[in-house]
């Protein structure tokens, strides 16, 4: 085989996690495809002294005790890190919330400052300001669109700064070299929610970023039914996660890494297909007269297009548009009235979602709509492209605005 290090992203999602002694039987040559499941709590020694020596090598990949995963999660693990140029391991978490809050208790203690960007993912906020500041961690928002104002906040000390690029409602796409840049000028932790382009699509590690989040429950599982999320880290950074996630006790079911291994085999051609077809629908969007904005990066001259193009090397089905009505009825007509859009949270699976947005509840410091966007034009929906077909979900959007303008 090729040195793994070769391999580009679409092969790695296929290799990863398949080493022969998790996909074969012992002391026999016939090998299977997919690491077996292994439902382990209670994991058995050979005798005493191997026993008394389990708990000394607090080791990766030794069976131990359930807690400590078996190789179903291992491989899912491997599998992720192989993903992230500079990653040194990964740890999996029961959602990707819990995988956020696995990385900011990695790196935080009582009396430090986080700083979150303005357009963070919702329970990102309230994490910071309801189980962060019950620990005694202060937290402050930056829009992360504004470098300077960032650079002043910065100089007033921050323990680590948690990014996510872009936004997953507004899809504002930051700067992320520049503002990772600045943070290391103060030796702060940077973490960065990476679920919407997911490690094929940036490489957020190697550009100096210490640890990604991804919910796994978005596009990895990619079939609506699972949830769970995944931290990757430097070393210095994988030690902290391993440890904290070790004291909390997170462990996901082997079924369900299961289910996320056959997820990640085919990420690659979905992404692909659904980014394919979002940026039909999306410039679709573009030329209707109810829309006031279509946000989606990978879209030229949308917001954010030009450093999306410049830092990411992929892209997926999510985007938001708004809509030039001011009539929340209408608009709740709109979303009504479509039949191949599901009405649900999430996103990343393989049917097509639709849920009003109203960012600005959500806001402290940036600015909804976006600059350059109609302001009175604050009523947005996002969009979830899934596998269908593009000209279906056109013709679906289609009949939806023409029952829009005719309750209006
Ligand atoms: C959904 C989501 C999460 C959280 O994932 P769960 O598995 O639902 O907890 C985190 N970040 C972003 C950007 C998301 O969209």
């Amino acid at each position: 085989m090729s040195d793994s290090d070769d391999l580009k992203p679409a092969t790695r999602l296929v290799t990863g996690g398949r080493r022969a002694e998790w996909t074969g039987i012992p002391g026999q040559a016939n090998r299977v495809v997919n690491p077996a499941v292994w439902r382990a709590s209670t994991h058995l020694y050979p005798d005493a002294a191997a026993m008394a020596e389990g708990p000394k090598t607090n080791e990766d990949g030794k069976l131990f005790y359930g807690r400590r995963g078996a190789p179903t999660q291992w491989a899912l693990a491997e599998a992720l890190t192989a993903l992230e140029p500079g990653a040194h391991g990964t740890i999996l978490y029961p959602s990707g919330v819990a995988a956020i809050n696995g990385a900011l208790m990695a790196v935080l203690r009582p009396g430090d400052r986080v700083l979150i960007t303005d357009n963070a993912y919702d329970p990102t906020r309230k994490m910071g300001l309801g189980l962060l500041k019950d620990f005694g961690i202060e937290t402050r928002f930056f829009d992360p669109l504004d470098i300077e104002a960032y650079r002043a906040l910065v100089a007033e000390g921050a323990k680590a700064v948690f990014l996510e690029a872009p936004g997953s409602l507004s899809f504002e796409v930051c700067d992320l070299p520049a503002l990772v840049g600045i943070a290391k000028e103060i030796g702060a932790w940077t973490i960065l929610d990476n679920t919407w382009s997911g490690p094929t699509g940036l490489a957020a590690l190697a550009m100096g970023i210490d640890c990604t989040v991804n919910a796994l429950t978005k596009h990895v599982g990619g079939h609506s039914d699972l949830m769970m999320g995944a931290a990757t880290g430097t070393e210095r950074m994988y030690r902290r996660l391993r440890m904290r996630s070790q004291q909390m006790g997170i462990v996901v079911s082997p079924d369900d890494a299961a289910l996320a291994l056959r997820g990640l085999r085919t990420l690659d051609v979905r992404l692909k297909r659904e980014s394919e077809s979002a940026l039909a629908v999306a410039q679709w969007l573009t030329r209707r007269k109810e829309v006031a904005a279509v946000l989606c990066p990978m879209l030229p001259g949308a917001p954010g297009h030009d450093l999306w193009q410049r830092d990411f090397s992929g892209g997926c089905g999510l985007f938001a548009f708004v809509l030039k009505t001011t009539d929340r009825d209408a608009r709740a007509q709109f979303v009504d009235a479509l039949a191949l859009f599901g009405l649900g949270y999430s996103w990343g699976g393989f049917e097509s979602l639709a849920i009003p947005i109203d960012p600005p509840a959500d806001r402290s410091v940036s600015s909804w709509p976006p600059v350059g966007v109609d302001p009175e034009a604050t009523l947005g929906i996002r969009l979830s492209i899934g596998l269908e077909d593009a000209g279906d979900l056109i013709a679906d959007l289609a009949q939806a605005f023409d029952r829009m303008g005719a309750a209006a």
